[in-house]
């Protein structure tokens, strides 16, 4: 539509679609499962999913249903108060489904379930294990929720065998109380990275900042070094992109040389690894490069 034709060059894609994309979407409708990667229409499927190279295409499920007990205003997942009963299957089933799909990383993330009494924390940890079971040749990063700042439940996932712990700031700040749910805060994610730092050393931490919200250089420059000081591994920055009318303006388009500047300056500031581009998004080319070189 007319919003698409405003867009600037660098945000358009063409997407090739390969058979392992075909495989994958298939296999997801018989068993009811979610991706990211379709649920958020995400313009780097056909290369993550197909990938060149097939031992590092990477996919992302979301687990725990397609309903989330929170509403952030960027973010175009359905809300509700009381979504409906986890599936306790639904473990086992992803294990099964990642097993067959030829991943070399998968990414696994989920809703927030406000709603239960351990937040979801041992239906993600049980999740990592079965895959760890099944396919202990897959690497598995858990893109996790805050789980309102308990970090009895960080410890419970960051234990269960999974490689990569994730979760995502959002923005700066100052911009949280506007672009996430009330219940998120800014200080609240530090310290849950902080936690799965602590609880295993070893594993791999990382989060992701979405740009274009109206944050300013001196913002993005204080969130890295707080990221840093709370032993954050892994930044990502890719543009924010409003997914309907109802959600979140875009603020600006930024312009992809100021990705690149973020980039060296986050390298400087000695994260592991870094992704920064208007595309990136969290899980973007997270198995190339993690299978490359952090994991051998
Ligand atoms: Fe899926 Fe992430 Fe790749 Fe997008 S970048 S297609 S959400 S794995
Ligand atoms: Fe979306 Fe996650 Fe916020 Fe839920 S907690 S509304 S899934 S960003």
């Amino acid at each position: 539509g007319t919003v698409h034709k405003r867009l600037p060059s660098w945000l358009k894609t063409k997407v090739p679609l390969g058979s392992n994309f075909t495989k994958i979407k298939n296999d997801l409708r018989g068993l009811n499962l979610h991706t990211v990667c379709e649920e958020a229409k995400c313009p780097n499927i056909g290369e993550c999913w197909g990938g060149k190279d097939k031992s590092q295409a990477t996919a992302t499920i979301m687990l725990m249903g397609d309903t989330c007990t929170r509403g952030c205003r960027f973010c175009s997942v359905k809300t509700s108060r009381r979504p409906p009963p986890l599936d306790p299957n639904e473990p086992e089933k992803t294990a099964d489904a990642i097993n067959r799909w030829n991943l070399g990383y998968v990414v696994l993330t989920s809703v927030d379930r406000d709603d239960l009494a351990d937040l979801g924390a041992n239906h993600i940890a049980k999740t990592i294990d079965s895959i760890k079971q099944k396919a202990p040749h897959i690497l598995v990063e858990a893109l996790t929720p805050d789980f309102s700042g308990r970090l009895d439940l960080v410890d419970v996932v960051a234990k269960s065998g999974l490689d990569v712990f994730a979760h995502n700031v959002e923005t700066v700040e100052d911009l949280t109380r506007y672009v996430r749910d009330r219940r998120a805060t800014y200080r609240q994610s530090l310290s849950v990275l902080e936690q799965a730092k602590k609880s295993v050393p070893h594993l791999i931490t990382k989060t992701s900042v979405m740009l274009g919200l109206g944050e300013t250089d001196e913002e993005v420059l204080r969130t890295l070094k707080d990221l840093r000081t709370h032993g954050v591994d892994v930044v990502t920055f890719g543009q924010y992109m409003r997914p309907t009318k109802r959600h979140l303006k875009v603020q600006e388009y930024v312009h992809p040389k100021k990705f690149e500047y973020w980039q060296e300056v986050a390298e400087k500031l000695g994260f592991l690894y870094v992704a920064s581009g208007p595309l990136v998004r969290s899980s973007y080319k997270a198995g190339e490069f993690f299978i490359k070189n952090l994991i051998e």
